[in-house]
């Protein structure tokens, strides 16, 4: 049994373990202080030392429902996890450096948030990050379900209409999809919806609630403004109903455009996720009535929020309960008027296209590893036949 200064020592030293440094036990095997904390969940961030990763971080070790924070990024994640450890909350921090350490990050997760990818430029659409984001999703996930297989993942990384597919074919494929505890993360758009709702009927962002769903990209993004709780003493005008839509929708840009290179939505995204990821933490330690928007699937597995509709794709956002085991009810999309009723039509055209793209992301993917396969083995039974052939010609007479 170490003496309790050494044991304080250890504490203190596992979140900065510079590989190399003597006398520090390597990250991955230190012991965190507060596992057995009665409720503490185990988090882990992929992409922690992101532009969303950092502040998401902070906020989440501020979380009282987390007692281990495991912060994960292929690069600069050493210094983040020290600076974020010194915060005065239980929560214990640790960094994970590149794919050796990832396996350590994820075991025992209890819920998986992934901002991990590249963002916007301006004059980018999320669609334009696929050919990036796509692969690292994919990675990220497939570890997932070797390291914690019954974890929640929160998808955020761009673009989400792609993405959570990408991740269910991938967890299909492992043989642990459970639908239930896949959420892409369209939190944001929810945030935005309340808060320039607010702004234009001088409310409080915080008492107001209006659900937004279908996806997470521009037109796919269905703010439902005629669900406006509290629903506005003199209504929305037509006027109104535009701008705000339109704003809702191309918020992301807005800020893209602000930034003018430097990235898209940061920190407004990690006040986001923190609360969904807080939303998921109380629905699993048995919190009832937590309810927000996420893109899940939803057809066949849970019955068809858009009642009867043979075109609506397999993933949509929509209002879900969540509990102990992820998402535990949908709650549909409720009455839509005339105009909402036209944006999704539009919504669910483009989702269907951003969705079997996902799909055929991984089935490619599946197809060029099956081949590139096929090619070794071949080339080894080349090798050996040359080898054999070598051999006879060299070998005894
Ligand atoms: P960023 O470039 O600042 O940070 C991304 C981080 O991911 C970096 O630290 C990078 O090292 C890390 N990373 C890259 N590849 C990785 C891998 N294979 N494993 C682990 N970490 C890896 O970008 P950001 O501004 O934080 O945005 C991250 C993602 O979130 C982007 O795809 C962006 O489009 C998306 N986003 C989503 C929403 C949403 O509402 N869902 C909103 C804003 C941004």
């Amino acid at each position: 049994m170490p003496a309790p200064h050494d044991r304080r020592v250890a504490a203190l030293a596992s979140h900065v373990s510079p590989p190399g440094l003597p006398g520090l036990a390597p990250n991955p095997t230190s012991t965190p202080r507060v596992t057995d904390r009665v409720g503490g969940f185990t988090v882990a961030v992929l992409g922690a030392a992101g532009g969303i990763g950092q502040p998401l971080s902070l906020l989440l070790k501020q979380n009282t429902l987390v007692a281990a924070l495991n912060l994960y990024d292929v690069a600069n994640v050493a210094g983040v996890a020290a600076d974020i450890s010194h915060v005065n909350t239980p929560a214990h921090v640790r960094g994970f450096a590149g794919p050796a350490q990832l396996g350590a990050a994820l075991a025992g997760a209890d819920l998986v948030v992934i901002p991990a990818g590249v963002p916007r430029k301006p004059g980018m659409t999320r669609d334009d990050l696929f050919a990036v984001n796509a692969g690292i999703v994919s990675t990220l996930v497939d570890a997932c379900a070797t390291h914690c297989p019954r974890a929640i993942v929160n998808v955020i990384s761009n673009p989400v209409n792609s993405t959570v597919p990408i991740a269910a074919e991938v967890l299909k494929r492992r043989g642990c999809f459970d639908p239930r505890k896949l959420l892409g993360v369209t939190h944001l758009d929810v945030v935005r919806a309340r808060t320039f709702v607010a702004e234009a009927k001088g409310l409080d962002p915080a008492g107001v609630d209006v659900p937004v769903v279908g996806g997470h990209a521009g037109a796919t993004i269905l703010p439902l403004l005629s669900q406006t709780r509290p629903f506005p003493r003199d209504g929305f005008t037509p006027e109104e109903v535009a701008f705000l839509t339109n704003r809702i929708q191309n918020g992301g840009t807005e800020v893209v455009e602000a930034k003018a290179g430097a990235g898209s939505a940061t920190l407004s995204m990690a006040a986001a996720a923190a609360q969904f990821a807080d939303a998921c933490l109380r629905g699993l330690a048995g919190a009832r009535g937590v309810v927000e928007c996420a893109f899940t699937l939803h057809a066949p597995t849970f019955g068809n929020v858009l009642k009867g509709d043979k075109d609506a794709p397999a993933f949509f956002a929509s209002k879900v309960q969540l509990g102990r085991h992820g998402v535990e009810r949908h709650l549909g999309i409720g009455r839509l008027d005339a105009g909402e009723k036209r944006g999704l039509e539009i919504a669910k055209k483009e989702l269907a296209a951003s969705v079997a793209k996902g799909v055929a992301f991984v089935a490619d993917a599946e197809k060029a590893a099956s081949s590139a396969e096929r090619g070794a083995r071949d080339a080894g039974r080349r090798d050996a036949r040359a080898a054999a052939g070598t051999f006879h010609a060299a070998g005894p007479a």
